[in-house]
């Protein structure tokens, strides 16, 4: 069960007090207290673990703190809707807000190569407005003889261009917990010119050891990529994982499903699951239509097979994109032949903005009419 207190009730207020001692003498009942910092307000949740099945809803709702009272089923417990509509959703980090409610690119190289390559990148970036990017300096490979990215050795370098050009975000995947530290370690020297999401990919969505560590630490949020052979339930508690130890900051990653029947795109793109996500979790939602298409092929309309992917991700209401471009991908070490070019970078950025809109559009349309569910 969980208690919703109400937004920026004061912890050492009487109301506050009286409501936990009620709670805390509940016989076989434990807390957990979660702060949820939004965007205009600091919500208090406490849930209730144990013995609650026979507790009264009704008298918790009625304790001088709390607004609303919950019935929370076994899966996601933290991250679950629970079938509440109201829950606030998403978190902010390093000035930009994610929610279930607006959407930021993140376009950028899938692997650091050289300076000169993430410079132009960031460059366009800031010409057009955009605070986000993505850059993998740790590359998870199938073959142990590929390139496995520049590792801490491009992280100052990387860093410091971010911050130049105004960028808020990166999107960075770790394969180690260590990795972590690096991270930190170096954005401390530097005095934190920019900020990271870290990633983790689809190979360790349940590398369990890698999530609780993570978790342990709240100040990046995370990126959990959807695990490509597992189901959608498996990759969601993936991510209560994260949660559980104390990081609820997730965004939850589509980036399509391996299969055969995918063929002739690298993963069956899944993006019909980004209204499932969001009616079952409160977490943001990222589509990733380079690693789900996996190629520049494009249709008799002219338009590129990972562009009508993430028009349906977005119009389908997703919150983040994850995007590979790079300038010379005849040049790029990882993934070249599935990014998107510089000069592309402009088209590709209104048509995320024309299917962002229209969702809200659709969104509208349907409320309009909405009877009785
Ligand atoms: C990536 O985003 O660079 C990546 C390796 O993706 P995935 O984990 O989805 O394969
Ligand atoms: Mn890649």
């Amino acid at each position: 069960m969980l208690a919703i207190l109400h937004p920026d009730t004061p912890l050492d207020s009487e109301e506050y007090r009286h409501t936990m001692h009620f709670l805390e003498n509940l016989p076989n009942v434990s807390l957990r207290v979660h702060e949820v910092q939004g965007e205009k307000q600091r919500l208090t949740e406490i849930y209730l673990l144990g013995d609650t099945k026979t507790l009264d809803k009704d008298e918790i709702a009625a304790l001088p703190a709390v607004e609303r009272v919950i019935r929370i089923s076994e899966d996601y417990r933290i991250l679950g809707r629970h079938r509440d509509d109201q829950r606030q959703s998403g978190f902010q980090y390093n000035g930009v807000q994610f929610g279930q409610d607006n959407l930021h690119v993140f376009a950028g190289l899938c692997a650091v190569d050289v300076p000169e390559h993430v410079e132009m990148m960031m460059q366009a970036l800031e010409q057009h407005g955009q605070v986000c990017t993505r850059m993998g300096a740790y590359k998870p490979r199938t073959n142990p003889y590929s390139f496995q990215g520049h590792g801490k050795g491009c992280l100052p370098w990387v860093f410091e261009k971010a911050g130049k050009h105004g960028i808020k975000v990166i999107a960075m995947e770790i394969t180690h917990e260590s990795h972590i530290e690096e991270i930190d370690t170096c954005l401390e020297k530097l005095g934190r010119p920019t900020g990271v999401m870290l990633q983790v990919g689809t190979r360790n969505t349940q590398n369990f050891e890698l999530l609780k560590a993570i978790g342990r630490q709240s100040t990046y949020p995370v990126l959990l990529k959807r695990g490509f052979g597992i189901t959608l339930n498996e990759s969601l508690n993936a991510a209560e994982y994260l949660a559980s130890e104390g990081n609820a900051n997730v965004v939850f990653c589509l980036r399509g499903m391996k299969t055969e029947a995918g063929n002739p795109h690298r993963n069956m793109v899944d993006f019909a699951h980004v209204p499932v996500v969001k009616r079952l979790t409160r977490m943001p939602v990222c589509i990733d239509p380079s690693h789900s298409v996996g190629s520049r092929e494009h249709a008799p309309d002219g338009i590129l097979d990972v562009m009508h992917a993430t028009a349906q991700g977005v119009i389908a209401g997703a919150n983040m994109v994850l995007v590979d471009f790079h300038p010379k991908p005849e040049k790029a070490l990882v993934d070249g032949p599935q990014a998107l070019l510089m000069e592309e970078l402009s088209a590709y950025l209104d048509d995320v903005q024309l299917c962002h809109e229209t969702w809200q559009k659709r969104q509208a349309l349907y409320n309009r009419i909405r009877i009785g569910f």
